[in-house]
């Protein structure tokens, strides 16, 4: 199957205005779809490797968030696994600066194979997003954090809001998920230093189906609270 006119059919049926409709782009996703297959041979990164699956699961899914990213923004994927959102984003945006993070240094091991191999602004951090987010180094130094598919919303908000700085943004982009996972989520984010500020339900579309998505956007309005984040059993027994 040719994978340009695959990757130009799915994207324009997901971004109509056809903004990563270009050759250049085709042909660095080719190299990222030949490697993720070939990597996956060796450690389990995805379970989707057809082409279509891929742009439009992997790809075009990661980049349903790319437009609420403010311009050259220090950002941190929280959980990007074999590197979904960074490296697609890292793609299409070369002013992001992107710290992906995951608790599986084998996972991270692509992400840093494709950021040298496409030569992206990605740097990998090998730990867990609670601690990172305890380290002076990194908490509420980020302009925005992302993840995509890593936790339940009460449980991801405490992973995520701690690395952000005042002003700037959480990103939580998702299958569609129901008015409760939000609500019992709402007050966390509030004592985590957060108010709402979007809601987004876009609609993916593979080349035979269409899925709802879920993307909510949290500002840092005020600094998170010392004792948080707390140890991960804390979070997922006892979400705020
Ligand atoms: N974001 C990627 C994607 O959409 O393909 C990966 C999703 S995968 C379902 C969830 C990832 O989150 C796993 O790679 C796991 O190691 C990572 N993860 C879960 N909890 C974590 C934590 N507390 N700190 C760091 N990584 C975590």
């Amino acid at each position: 199957m040719d994978f340009r006119v695959k990757y130009f059919e799915i994207m324009e049926k997901n971004f109509p205005d056809k903004r990563y409709s270009t050759d250049t782009l085709s042909e660095k996703f080719e190299i990222l779809y030949n490697e993720l297959v070939s990597f996956n041979e060796k450690v389990n990164l995805t379970a989707v490797t057809d082409v279509e699956g891929a742009i439009s699961k992997h790809f075009a899914d990661s980049l349903l968030i790319e437009e609420y990213i403010p311009k050259n923004a220090k950002i941190i994927d929280v959980g990007c696994g074999g590197g979904f959102p960074t490296l697609p984003l890292a793609i299409v945006r070369p002013d992001l600066e992107i710290t992906a993070l995951d608790s599986t240094e084998k996972k991270l091991k692509f992400v840093s194979l494709m950021a040298e191999k496409l030569d992206l602004k990605v740097t990998t951090l090998s730990a867990r997003a609670e601690e990172v987010g305890r380290k002076e180094e990194y908490r509420e130094s980020f302009d925005c954090s992302v993840a995509r598919a890593v936790a339940r919303l009460n449980v991801l908000s405490e992973l995520c809001i701690p690395l952000v700085r005042v002003g700037g943004l959480f990103i939580s982009c998702k299958a569609a998920i129901g008015e409760e996972e939000y609500n019992e989520a709402k007050k966390g984010t509030e004592i985590l230093g957060t108010s709402t500020k979007a809601v987004y339900n876009p609609i993916l579309y593979t080349s035979s189906e269409e899925q709802k998505r879920s993307i909510y956007i949290f500002k840092k309005a005020s600094a998170t609270p010392d004792k948080y984040p707390r140890q991960y059993a804390k979070i997922t027994k006892k979400p705020l």
